[in-house]
């Protein structure tokens, strides 16, 4: 894997131009990235990557992955808008989402989408929404009696997602009625996995499912689309996934599933893999507390990056022009926020720190911004973009007390 690295003089820089905090994003790196992620399945036909638009729905960085040749993953009206906004449609959009409300699928339909439906009793509301395609996909939950707790996720039996196995044959066949010819299987077992066999499983279990229901039903297996999942290395310990010999392992297995002539397209949907580490909140520090413990007060919250409130997550943390000194300060990083779970990081080995210090919260390029809230009125951050030139540009502004009113504002009163 290439050694991705930004260094300390451009975070200067770029908090040198923007008030923090701010998210800073690298384009050449999410580009070298999802090169590398098409190099890996270079052998599979009709092979596209459709981003999780929910890992980083920011239209910059959407316009930037689908100019490498990617569609997009949508689960909401919202992301599905930002879509038809960017002038996309058709087979560059795959709609997939739990409990959708009817008119979604409508919206969907209209934009002519792959539709990826999650429960049997989708069936009728997309018929009665726009209507059956001639192309459409399933999702699966392979459920314990198939993997029992499968190594990657945990319970399937506790997971909301999918169709039962048992239950694909007839739904496929009631689809064939309503005007199906093609279908997509797909199945998300993982989230951050590092385990470079979790591809390689999913898509076996995935092909052969796919040629069990296409000889019982005789509708034709079109793609299998091993979604999203695929981790990064929070821990500065921890390996990336080779991601091209994850695609040798798939090539592999399709090749012993379909062999060398096979048809079946294959599709991804990684959001976290593709940005997460070319992302970086830029903080800095503004309030330093001696108390039980040190306290390193930060001018982000949990408001701004979630993942570590809410999943208990791990994100590197650096302090700019101070890493090379010894991390002997034990710390907490704080946010303002008025909950003791408003914390980065807890009884961090960090350098000295000092009022005003650029501290980088690293690898918050997925599911970062996008998880921000408004609690406390802390507001979500603005959006950088580093660009291959090395010059840097403003993709998003921080919100502003205005923006929080703008909702109340409902006439009247
Ligand atoms: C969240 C999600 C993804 C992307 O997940 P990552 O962990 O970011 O790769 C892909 N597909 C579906 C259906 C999802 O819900």
């Amino acid at each position: 894997m290439p050694n991705f690295n930004v260094p300390d003089d451009v975070f200067e820089a770029a908090a040198s131009q923007y008030p923090t905090p701010f998210y800073l994003y690298d384009e050449a790196d999410i580009r070298e990235t999802v090169r590398l992620l098409y190099q890996a399945f270079a052998w599979a036909r009709g092979f596209k990557e459709y981003f999780a638009v929910k890992a980083l729905p920011n239209p910059e960085i959407l316009k930037v992955l689908l100019s490498e040749g990617c569609g997009l993953d949508c689960s909401s009206e919202t992301e599905l808008l930002m879509g038809r906004r960017l002038g996309i449609r058709g087979e560059d959009i795959m709609f997939s989402a739990n409990a959708m409300p009817p008119h979604e699928f409508a919206l969907a339909r209209s934009l002519n989408a792959y539709i990826n439906l999650d429960d049997p009793s989708d069936i009728m509301t997309l018929h009665d929404n726009g209507g059956i395609p001639e192309t459409i996909s399933l999702r699966v939950n392979p459920g314990p009696e198939v993997m029992g707790d499968n190594q990657f996720m945990g319970n399937p039996r506790e997971s909301k997602f999918g169709w039962m196995p048992k239950d694909l044959p007839e739904g496929l066949m009631k689809l064939k009625n309503l005007g199906a010819r093609r279908f997509g299987l797909h199945a998300m077992l993982a989230s951050n996995s590092l385990d470079a066999n979790y591809y390689p499983v999913q898509a076996d279990y995935l092909f052969g499912l796919g040629l069990e229901l296409q000889e019982q039903t005789g509708l034709e297996l079109a793609f299998i689309n091993l979604s999203g999942g695929i981790g990064i290395p929070y821990h500065p310990g921890e390996e990336a996934v080779d991601i091209l010999a994850v695609g040798q392992a798939v090539k592999e297995a399709y090749l012993r599933r379909f062999g060398e002539n096979g048809t079946v397209e294959i599709k991804t949907e990684l959001g976290r893999f593709v940005t997460g580490p070319h992302g970086f909140l830029v903080t800095r520090a503004v309030h330093l507390k001696d108390g039980h413990k040190v306290f390193i007060g930060l001018d982000a919250a949990a408001a701004n990056l979630m993942r570590p409130a809410m999943y208990g997550a791990y994100h590197h943390a650096t302090v700019v022009g101070k890493e090379h000194l010894p991390h002997t300060l034990i710390a907490d990083l704080t946010g303002a926020l008025c909950e003791n779970n408003d914390k980065f990081a807890v009884d961090r080995a960090l350098p000295p720190i000092e009022l005003g210090d650029l501290v980088i919260l690293h690898d918050a390029g997925a599911h970062g911004w996008a998880m921000g809230y408004q609690y406390n009125g802390r507001l979500r951050s603005a959006e950088v973009l580093r660009q291959p030139d090395g010059g840097f540009r403003l993709i998003r502004r921080a919100e502003t007390p205005e923006d929080y009113f703008a909702s109340l504002d409902v006439g009247g009163v």
